[in-house]
Protein backbone atom coordinates (compact mmCIF):
# COMPACT_ATOMS: atom_id res chain seq x y z
CA UNK A 1 0.00 0.00 0.00
CA UNK A 2 1.87 3.36 -1.42
CA UNK A 3 0.33 5.77 1.40
CA UNK A 4 0.80 3.24 4.45
CA UNK A 5 3.15 4.55 7.19
CA UNK A 6 3.96 1.03 8.31
CA UNK A 7 4.95 -0.23 4.64
CA UNK A 8 6.98 2.80 4.55
CA UNK A 9 8.80 1.80 7.32
CA UNK A 10 9.03 -1.96 6.47
CA UNK A 11 10.45 -0.76 2.99
CA UNK A 12 13.62 1.60 4.59
CA UNK A 13 11.60 4.68 2.89
CA UNK A 14 10.78 6.24 6.32
CA UNK A 15 13.05 5.72 9.39
CA UNK A 16 12.33 4.60 12.70
CA UNK A 17 14.08 3.02 15.57
CA UNK A 18 13.84 -0.92 14.27
CA UNK A 19 15.06 -3.40 16.44
CA UNK A 20 14.26 -6.38 14.85
CA UNK A 21 14.06 -7.79 11.06
CA UNK A 22 12.93 -10.74 9.92
CA UNK A 23 12.11 -11.88 6.29
CA UNK A 24 8.13 -11.76 7.36
CA UNK A 25 8.08 -9.30 10.87
CA UNK A 26 9.88 -6.46 11.45
CA UNK A 27 9.42 -4.29 15.05
CA UNK A 28 10.27 -0.88 16.00
CA UNK A 29 9.95 1.43 18.90
CA UNK A 30 6.98 3.51 19.21
CA UNK A 31 7.30 6.97 18.97
CA UNK A 32 4.73 7.78 21.07
CA UNK A 33 5.81 5.18 24.05
CA UNK A 34 3.27 4.24 26.69
CA UNK A 35 5.50 2.50 29.06
CA UNK A 36 9.58 2.59 28.89
CA UNK A 37 9.23 -0.12 26.60
CA UNK A 38 6.73 0.31 23.71
CA UNK A 39 7.40 -1.52 20.83
CA UNK A 40 5.22 -2.39 17.57
CA UNK A 41 6.05 -5.80 15.82
CA UNK A 42 4.49 -5.59 12.13
CA UNK A 43 4.32 -7.89 9.39
CA UNK A 44 5.90 -6.51 6.21
CA UNK A 45 2.73 -7.53 4.05
CA UNK A 46 0.32 -4.96 4.54
CA UNK A 47 -2.77 -6.46 6.26
CA UNK A 48 -5.43 -3.55 7.84
CA UNK A 49 -6.28 -5.53 10.84
CA UNK A 50 -7.33 -8.54 13.14
CA UNK A 51 -10.42 -8.60 11.19
CA UNK A 52 -8.71 -9.32 7.49
CA UNK A 53 -6.38 -12.47 8.89
CA UNK A 54 -7.15 -16.06 7.31
CA UNK A 55 -6.83 -18.95 7.97
CA UNK A 56 -3.25 -18.70 6.15
CA UNK A 57 -1.91 -16.17 7.66
CA UNK A 58 -1.91 -18.91 11.30
CA UNK A 59 1.94 -18.95 10.57
CA UNK A 60 2.47 -15.30 9.98
CA UNK A 61 0.45 -14.37 13.40
CA UNK A 62 2.76 -17.08 15.40
CA UNK A 63 6.19 -15.41 13.90
CA UNK A 64 4.72 -11.70 14.74
CA UNK A 65 3.88 -13.37 18.72
CA UNK A 66 7.23 -15.36 18.52
CA UNK A 67 9.04 -12.30 17.39
CA UNK A 68 7.75 -10.18 20.30
CA UNK A 69 8.57 -13.18 23.04
CA UNK A 70 12.01 -12.66 21.66
CA UNK A 71 12.15 -9.05 22.08
CA UNK A 72 10.52 -9.08 25.58
CA UNK A 73 13.58 -10.96 26.21
CA UNK A 74 16.28 -9.38 25.01
CA UNK A 75 14.76 -5.96 26.62
CA UNK A 76 15.10 -7.55 30.12
CA UNK A 77 10.66 -8.10 30.76
CA UNK A 78 9.84 -11.41 29.95
CA UNK A 79 10.13 -12.14 33.45
CA UNK A 80 8.56 -9.08 35.27
CA UNK A 81 6.12 -9.59 32.69
CA UNK A 82 4.68 -7.00 29.36
CA UNK A 83 1.60 -6.80 27.83
CA UNK A 84 0.67 -7.31 23.65
CA UNK A 85 -2.40 -6.01 22.35
CA UNK A 86 -3.79 -5.82 18.98
CA UNK A 87 -6.32 -2.98 18.51
CA UNK A 88 -8.65 -3.54 16.28
CA UNK A 89 -10.57 -0.83 15.05
CA UNK A 90 -11.93 3.24 15.47
CA UNK A 91 -13.49 1.74 19.03
CA UNK A 92 -10.11 -0.03 20.61
CA UNK A 93 -8.61 2.81 19.46
CA UNK A 94 -6.76 1.54 16.54
CA UNK A 95 -5.17 4.75 14.24
CA UNK A 96 -3.02 3.04 12.11
CA UNK A 97 -4.83 0.65 9.29
CA UNK A 98 -1.47 -2.01 8.93
CA UNK A 99 -2.11 -4.34 11.33
CA UNK A 100 0.70 -3.99 14.36
CA UNK A 101 0.99 -5.95 17.91
CA UNK A 102 1.77 -4.07 20.68
CA UNK A 103 4.58 -5.03 23.23
CA UNK A 104 4.66 -2.74 26.57
CA UNK A 105 7.15 -3.62 29.51
CA UNK A 106 9.19 -1.91 32.17
CA UNK A 107 5.75 -0.70 33.88
CA UNK A 108 3.13 -2.19 35.97
CA UNK A 109 -0.35 -2.30 34.40
CA UNK A 110 -3.67 -1.91 35.23
CA UNK A 111 -6.57 -4.36 34.73
CA UNK A 112 -9.31 -3.86 33.19
CA UNK A 113 -7.58 -1.57 30.17
CA UNK A 114 -9.42 1.89 29.85
P1 LIG B 1 -2.91 2.00 17.24
O1 LIG B 1 -3.58 3.12 17.99
O2 LIG B 1 -3.10 0.66 17.87
O3 LIG B 1 -3.28 2.01 15.77
O4 LIG B 1 -1.37 2.27 17.36
C1 LIG B 1 -0.64 3.00 16.43
C2 LIG B 1 0.68 3.32 17.07
O5 LIG B 1 1.59 3.68 16.07
C3 LIG B 1 0.61 4.47 18.07
O6 LIG B 1 1.04 4.01 19.34
C4 LIG B 1 1.57 5.50 17.47
O7 LIG B 1 2.30 6.20 18.45
C5 LIG B 1 2.45 4.65 16.60
N1 LIG B 1 3.07 5.29 15.46
C6 LIG B 1 2.47 6.06 14.52
N2 LIG B 1 3.34 6.46 13.59
C7 LIG B 1 4.55 5.92 13.95
C8 LIG B 1 5.85 5.96 13.39
N3 LIG B 1 6.13 6.64 12.26
N4 LIG B 1 6.85 5.30 14.02
C9 LIG B 1 6.60 4.62 15.16
N5 LIG B 1 5.39 4.54 15.73
C10 LIG B 1 4.37 5.17 15.14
Amino acid sequence: MAECIFCKIAAGKIPADKIFEGEEVIAFRDVNPQAPHHVLIIPRRHIESVNELKEEDAPLVTKMILAAKEIAGKLGVAQSGYRLVLNTNRAAGQAVFHIHLHLLGGRTFSWPPG
